[in-house]
């Protein structure tokens, strides 16, 4: 169950508390789970060192991770992406804010297996 997400009122209409603050006084507000806020797919994130794509809405840990996604003004699927030697380049992982993608470093995680 998200519990992060928008709401919908009586009537189905979503109602993104978020956005809704936003619409009223130009900024997210402070009774948010965290500060940042995507007003296209209602996610929130936490740390300004975390990337947002305004274009496909994923969420990577890192400007680095989000680069890697982009070539040119396209978007690349993350978990489509392999390196050179086959391995995938990217690792998701479920947070409490949503999934988010991250490059991974193969020389930190030798064994990534074990990772399931
Ligand atoms: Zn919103
Ligand atoms: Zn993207
Ligand atoms: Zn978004």
């Amino acid at each position: 169950m998200d519990t992060t997400g928008p709401d919908t009122d009586s009537s189905g209409t979503l109602v993104c508390k978020a956005c809704a603050h936003a619409d009223a006084h130009g900024w997210w507000g402070t009774d948010l789970p965290a500060e940042s806020h995507c007003q296209d797919c209602h996610r929130y994130w936490r740390s300004h060192r975390e990337a947002h794509c305004a274009s496909c809405c994923r969420h990577f840990a890192s400007n680095a991770a989000f680069d890697a996604h982009r070539v040119g003004d396209d978007c690349n699927d993350p978990a489509a992406l392999a390196r050179q030697d086959g391995r995938p380049r990217f690792a998701r992982r479920e947070t409490r804010l949503g999934s988010v993608w991250s490059l991974v470093n193969y020389r930190e995680l030798p064994d990534f297996d074990a990772l399931g």
